[in-house]
């Protein structure tokens, strides 16, 4: 969540003065005496749902993280963890019911009556998305293991320094920027390569590593198919472009655009065509600058009224339950004579909807406007 986070860095009072419950110490009493770990040292975070512990390797230790230091023989002697221990108060948890409704993956072997067993479910759940993103390749902590509501993992920092939130990074003009194109390929790589939409990205779920976005915080991340999946990915993006514009004064896309990009599956999975789109956004959004700036006054508030009415319009847009469903919704549309054939067509090419491309005939090029108001992007059959 982006719970409130009280220490910048670690805190060596915390580990002392927080009270941990007998079952939380006795689960990091036995790593540490197993040696698993050396040392617990310091918090890096109090929350409302969760407490982010930093610790160091012991002898025991397993899980594939960088080392923080190597011997002579280049063995690593010392690595670095985080350690997130989920509270298990029962108050917190109330809220969380929205992601887990729907979730086929927890259909079973959740129970709301048992604070204990369900902070274990959010754990397993964390340490199973930030697997699945792991192993696809978005960047993210990797995870190490989990005890009960105990997950350890990589350590996102420097010499026990941790990495900053984007939040509180201090990026310059060009930083700012690079983290914001970050960010959007980070939200379309969980999406595409993970199948998982986040659902509480924001500038403080991300850190900046090593000049890189990070995404943590992944408990409540639900499947692409969960029935709120683009509600809630609709939101991620409008959090991500809100702190963009505000705090980075960046002339930002628009959420429909970036939903768009996200969500297309005419773009390619690979670096080039997923920058090439983001490329062409980008152009977009500067192409409407330029023309404004010539512009009177007038002309412009216009424009920028306009484009305000657009994005709340978007926001308060039903999104379908699923991407087959956008083309279902648009067939009824046609339908009712409120969509051209093409456009529909377009829509379930954009979407990968093979059956409603087949029902409607795939004969021609169609055009579809991917994003932008000026803009066409036209493709053709094959290609
Ligand atoms: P919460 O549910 O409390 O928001 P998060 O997973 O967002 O939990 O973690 C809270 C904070 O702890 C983060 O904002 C970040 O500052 C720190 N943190 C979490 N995971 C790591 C990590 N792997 N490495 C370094 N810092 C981390
Ligand atoms: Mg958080």
């Amino acid at each position: 969540s982006t719970g409130s986070t009280k220490y910048q860095g670690r805190d060596d009072r915390a580990t002392s003065e927080q009270v941990l419950d007998p079952r939380t110490r006795l689960i990091l009493f036995k790593l540490l005496s197993t040696g698993f770990l050396s040392k617990i040292d310091g918090c890096l975070s109090t929350g409302k749902e969760a407490n982010v512990y930093y610790a160091l390797s012991g002898s025991n230790s397993t899980g594939d993280v960088a080392p923080l230091t190597e011997n002579e023989d280049g063995e690593v002697t010392i690595k670095e963890y985080a350690i997130k221990v989920y509270k298990t108060s029962i108050l917190v948890f109330k809220d969380r019911d929205k992601y887990v409704t729907g979730e086929h993956r927890w259909r079973n072997g959740y129970c709301k009556s048992n604070p204990r067993k369900m902070v274990k479910v959010w754990a397993e759940k964390e340490l199973r998305n930030y697997k699945r993103l792991w192993e696809r390749g978005v960047k993210c902590p990797r995870p190490v293991m989990l005890k009960n509501h105990v997950l350890v993992m990589e350590f996102l920092g420097s010499s026990g320094w941790p990495s900053p939130r984007i939040k509180d990074a201090k990026l310059n003009p060009k930083r700012m920027r690079e983290a914001y194109v970050q960010c959007m390929l980070i939200l379309r790589h969980m999406f595409q390569r993970a199948n998982l939409v986040h659902g509480d990205f924001s500038e403080y779920n991300a850190l900046w590593h090593n000049n890189q976005v990070y995404v943590i915080d992944v408990s409540q991340s639900v499947e692409s198919d969960h029935p709120s999946a683009l509600d809630f990915l609709r939101k991620d993006i409008s959090n991500v472009n809100d702190f963009f514009r505000k705090y980075g004064k960046l002339d930002v896309m628009s959420t429909r655009q970036l939903f768009e990009f996200v969500t297309s599956t005419i773009i390619e999975n690979t670096e080039e065509s997923e920058s090439e789109a983001l490329d062409r956004l980008m152009e977009e959004v500067e192409d409407e600058f330029v023309k404004l700036e010539g512009a009177s006054d007038q002309d412009r508030l216009k424009a920028t009224h306009e484009a305000d009415v657009a994005e709340a319009v978007f926001m308060s847009q039903f999104i379908p339950r699923s991407l087959s469903q956008v083309n279902e919704a648009e067939l009824q549309r046609m339908e009712k004579g409120e969509r051209e054939e093409d456009y529909v067509r377009a829509v379930a090419m954009l979407t990968g909807n093979q059956e409603v491309v087949d029902k409607l005939g795939g004969e021609g090029g169609v055009s579809i406007r991917v994003g932008g108001k000026n803009k066409e992007v036209t493709f053709e059959e094959d290609g």
